[in-house]
């Protein structure tokens, strides 16, 4: 079997500020790469590979050492299994999108001692395949066509398909530019699958020329929602407030 390695961009233990588990400590493990171009991306140095990467020793101590990338399977294992010395509630792999690395993570997460928690944009179903008997909860956001310039409704159709045999969350985030026939294709893509799949709206934390969102916006997209789905909660993204990272 071919040993695979890990391109990361950090790895550190901090608050899940965004989504159904908002608030519970988690340790996360930002991986390099992206198959998206989003226009509000609010972690771009992700995008693309990075020489090297930065991991946290002490959990919650910021006391970061630096690493060369790729990474093998077995020294970040033990990295991760290190700072879960410290109770947390799971592990956040995230992005980036965490599956362009699927391969590598599939090998990683037997090793792991701990909950794995997957934060992915939802538009690669075949990778997602690779990791699912590893996953204990994926959150997954639906990218509106408003925000990427593409379409990739048939690839998030699929992906919750799969997504759904676990604990599975969607997430949408809204701007200015959100259009109502979007918003409305992709409640109905998750209530196709299962009308009690929770939805998490997101409005847009406003960077650079970002529309944010009006409160009487915020809503009117949650009572659209709730006309097909059970279980609909807006949460902005919280660890922007908390300061953290
Ligand atoms: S999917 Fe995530 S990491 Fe990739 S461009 Fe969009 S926001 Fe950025």
């Amino acid at each position: 079997m071919v040993s695979h390695k890990l391109n990361i961009v950090e790895v550190f233990s901090s608050i899940q500020g965004e989504g159904e588990f908002v608030g519970y400590r988690q340790v996360f493990v930002r991986l390099a790469g992206c198959n998206l171009e989003c226009d509000f991306c609010d972690t771009p140095s992700s995008r693309t590979n990075v020489i090297e990467g930065q991991i946290e020793m002490t959990a919650g101590k910021r006391d970061f050492m630096t690493v060369k990338n790729p990474i093998s399977i077995m020294d970040l294992s033990n990295y991760i299994n290190k700072l879960l010395i410290v109770p947390h509630h799971s592990v956040s792999f995230t992005g980036g999108e965490p599956l362009c690395q699927a391969e590598g993570i599939a090998q990683l997460l037997p090793h792991i001692k701990g909950r794995i928690y997957l934060e992915t944009n939802g538009t690669l179903p075949e990778k997602l395949k690779l990791v699912l008997p590893h996953i204990h909860i994926v959150s997954m956001d639906i990218k509106l066509p408003s925000i990427i310039h593409q379409d990739v409704w048939q690839q998030h159709r699929q992906f919750l398909s799969i997504a759904n045999a676990c604990s599975t969350f969607v997430k949408i985030v809204v701007t200015g530019k959100t259009n109502k026939m979007e918003f409305q294709k992709a409640v109905e893509l998750i209530a196709a699958i299962d009308q009690k799949i929770p939805l998490i709206i997101q409005p847009v934390t406003p960077i650079h020329d970002c529309e944010g969102v009006t409160p009487d916006m915020m809503l009117l997209w949650q009572e659209q929602a709730l006309i097909f789905l059970t279980d609909v909660r807006v949460i902005p993204q919280t660890h922007k407030f908390m300061g953290q990272l």
